[in-house]
């Protein structure tokens, strides 16, 4: 594919407002590389997690980043995740890389070395790339830019759910508290915090189902591409 023919498309927004289960299936359907940026984070918190770093020990997390490979391989349900050629998709979603991946996400060395490897991967590839900072920084010229948002008490829900699906019960007030300080520290963290893009469009999924969710995305994307096919 030449290089003016890629196409980026970005998706961000607060946790748990369905990102990853649109941007999987857009990215399905268009047959562009769909990137987790979360998991990246999720997997530097892994990797301090067993080194047994301090999640806010800045420089012992910064120097851990040249060790660490991170890949994604294709799959269902969910994308794989490998940190070192070790698969770490499920690892990454424990509730202690969950309630810490924001501290880590705040440490000014880490957003560097993610932000290099997005963007290569962006140049590699047309991408659906969801996460906080992809509209403002990561792909600042992407021609399609969401922000996606759902009520706090909708993303418990959704989370509580997905909780009960793999046997674990977490009630629904923690798990309204855990997204409510998630979004907190991503929403006001020093570097690239999470706002929405002035040229994003915001799409509210509370109430919405993934299809019309989907289809008013693809509708979003078609026409803001048309010049570009
Ligand atoms: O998308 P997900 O909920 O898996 O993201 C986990 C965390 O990673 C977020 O709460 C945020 O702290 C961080 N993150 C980020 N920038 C991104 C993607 C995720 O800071 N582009």
């Amino acid at each position: 594919m030449s290089e003016e023919k890629r196409v980026q498309v970005a998706i961000d927004g607060p946790a748990s407002a369905g990102k990853s289960t649109i941007a999987k299936i857009l990215a399905k359907q268009l047959s562009y590389v769909y990137v987790d940026t979360g998991a990246m984070y999720r997997a530097i918190t892994l990797a301090a997690q067993q080194a047994g770093i301090a999640y806010d020990d800045e420089q012992a997390v910064a120097a851990l980043l040249p060790q660490l490979q991170i890949d994604f391989a294709p799959g269902e349900p969910v994308q794989h995740v490998f940190l070192n050629q070790e698969e770490v998709t499920e690892a990454i979603r424990s509730t202690e890389v969950t309630n810490n991946v924001s501290t880590i996400a705040a440490n000014p060395a880490v957003r560097a070395d993610l932000v290099a490897r997005q963007r290569a991967m962006a140049a590699a590839h047309s991408v659906i790339m969801d996460g906080r900072d992809i509209g403002t920084t990561v792909l600042p010229a992407a021609p399609v830019k969401i922000f996606l948002v759902a009520s706090v008490a909708e993303r418990a829900e959704r989370r509580y759910r997905e909780n009960v699906a793999k046997g674990m019960t977490v009630e629904l007030a923690t798990l309204k508290k855990e997204i409510e300080a998630r979004d907190y520290k991503d929403s006001h963290r020093a570097v690239s915090p999470l706002v929405k893009a002035d040229d994003a469009i915001t799409v509210d999924t509370t109430g919405q189902s993934i299809e019309q969710v989907v289809a008013r995305i693809q509708t979003i994307i078609t026409e803001k591409t048309k010049d570009q096919a």
